[in-house]
């Protein structure tokens, strides 16, 4: 039989412009199939979302959709991918087919993705003749790829993005950008294999994505938006439109002035080359240094990779939180009597979407006003957004606790109140998640009183000053 390569998917959920796929798809003549291990104990993470989950089932019924399109197929199975690549490997072994002379992925940078990665190329590696091939697909500039003249790694954004675009604008990154639209428009059948002609008539590796779609669907306490490369597209020709405005609009809550991508950036629906290459956003643009602050936390990530549990900053690994239940309660539930607090957290429960700006908001407050411990909050917000991303989630509480790198200095602690009269002058995004309050005036709203505050909408939970004040004291202790 003609050989054949295996792509095994991961956070890379589409055909266009997927750089290992696309070398496999080159190196077999379109004699590809894809693969999906679902590892079952992610069920139990304490911090798992059934809707984030929910979306990335949907986006891989619409790539297995886009293959079968193109003549190709996904199989997904029920199985870490050691365990799961061993069966399928001893069992094609004895096939007509033999063993695929490629097995080809694109990298992954978090911990645990690192760890599974070396165990899966030992594996592979036991058998002999395949081919293992990676490469880079989630980031546009790799942790290894951008590094200090002594080796070391960048600790600050402003240099990390100077030396960023420096490279960016470099020949060999710029393909990667030009890359990114392969096969986009594409007319003709790209895969020439399917599963079924290297199993023959065995039913032994049974697809289990419609299964797992039915069970987790029973979990789903959301509409879940459109999922996949299409949506995707549609979502990033929308924003284009708006793109000259981002930088004047992005930080107001009301006006859905930003992309909503990265609900499709996390699972690689999209990716960030594909963007920039539809975009083409100025050297000088936000939107472009927002992308920049995402390889950046990757980088921190990738390079300290105990952030996942501990304070980037050493002197702030002990701080000593109050951790009340009864405040992290009233901040999840977004009843803690400051109005945007709570229309930040309500949007985040029903909707699993959070505005950058309120993000930044509701992490303060958790932080320095309730003096709880920002892995509480990092974790709850994992249970709930639709784009949970390690990285930037890591990276983003880190920065509101100010223990992470180059993060908000700790004496700069936002007045709730003020944040509201600035980024949501006339409430209209607290009236839409805080209905009790619609009736308050433009003024009123950010700061209900004794006198006009409904009996269902609780007082203040905490007193910002006096908190602020102790919160600078814990802080500078360490210092
Ligand atoms: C406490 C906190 C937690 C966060 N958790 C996450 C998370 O789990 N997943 C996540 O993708 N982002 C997270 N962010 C970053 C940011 O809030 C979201 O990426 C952004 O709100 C997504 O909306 P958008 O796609 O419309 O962004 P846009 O403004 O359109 O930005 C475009 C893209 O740039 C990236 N980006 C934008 N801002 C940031 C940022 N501050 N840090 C890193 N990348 C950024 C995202 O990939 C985003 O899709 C967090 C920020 C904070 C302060």
């Amino acid at each position: 039989m003609e050989k054949y390569g295996i792509h095994w998917f991961r956070r890379d959920l589409r055909i266009v412009g997927n750089p290992a796929l696309y070398q496999n798809i080159q190196k077999h003549k379109g004699r590809v199939v894809g693969i999906f291990f679902f590892d079952s104990k992610f069920l139990a993470r304490k911090d798992f979302s059934h809707n984030r989950f929910g979306l990335f089932l949907n986006t891989l019924k619409e790539l297995k959709r886009d293959l079968r399109n193109y003549g190709g197929e996904l199989l997904v199975i029920d199985a870490l991918p050691q365990e799961g690549f061993k069966n399928i490997l001893n069992f094609l072994s004895q096939r007509p087919s033999g063993l695929p002379s490629m097995i080809s992925f694109n990298r992954d940078y978090e911990p645990f993705a690192l760890r599974r990665d070396s165990k899966v190329q030992k594996l592979i590696h036991t058998f002999t003749n395949i081919e293992l091939l990676t490469n880079r697909d989630h980031l546009i500039i790799e942790p290894h790829e951008l590094k200090k003249s002594n080796g070391d790694y960048y600790k600050i954004y402003t240099p990390f993005s100077k030396i960023w675009l420096k490279l960016f604008n470099e020949k060999h990154i710029q393909e990667r950008i030009s890359f990114s639209k392969k096969f986009l428009n594409q007319k003709d059948k790209i895969f020439r294999i399917k599963w079924q002609s290297l199993f023959g008539k065995s039913d032994k590796f049974q697809d289990e994505l419609d299964l797992f779609i039915k069970n987790n669907n029973k979990n789903l306490s959301m509409t879940l938006p459109e999922a996949g490369f299409e949506a995707a597209l549609k979502k990033l020709k929308k924003f284009k439109q708006n793109l000259s405005k981002y930088d004047q609009n992005r930080n107001y809550p009301f006006l859905n002035a930003t992309s909503g991508l990265s609900v499709y950036l996390k699972n690689g629906s999209i990716s960030t080359a594909f963007i920039l290459e539809t975009l083409k956003p100025s050297i000088k643009s936000q939107f472009l240094k927002e992308i920049i602050w995402r390889e950046f936390y990757y980088h921190i990530l990738y390079h300290q990779p105990r952030v996942e549990k501990e304070a980037f900053i050493e002197k702030y690994k002990n701080i000593k939180w109050e951790n009340s239940k009864k405040l992290f309660n009233a901040w999840k539930s977004g009843m803690t009597g400051f109005p945007l607090i709570d229309a930040g957290m309500r949007q985040l429960k029903t909707t699993g979407c959070l505005h950058n700006r309120v993000r930044m908001i509701v992490a303060s407050f958790l932080t320095k006003d309730m003096l709880i411990d920002w892995r509480w909050g990092e974790e709850w917000f994992m249970k709930c957004l639709l784009d949970g991303d390690l990285a930037a989630n890591n990276g983003g509480w880190q920065w509101a606790a100010s223990t992470g790198c180059d993060a908000q200095p700790y004496f700069r602690i936002f007045n709730p109140t003020t944040q509201s009269q600035r980024f949501d002058q006339k409430g209209d995004y607290i009236r839409k998640f805080v209905p009790e309050l619609a009736y308050l005036s433009d003024k009123e709203i950010h700061q209900p009183t004794e006198e006009n505050r409904p009996k269902t909408y609780p007082k203040p939970i905490v007193c910002h000053s006096e908190q602020r004040k102790k919160a600078l004291r814990i802080w500078k202790k360490k210092a």
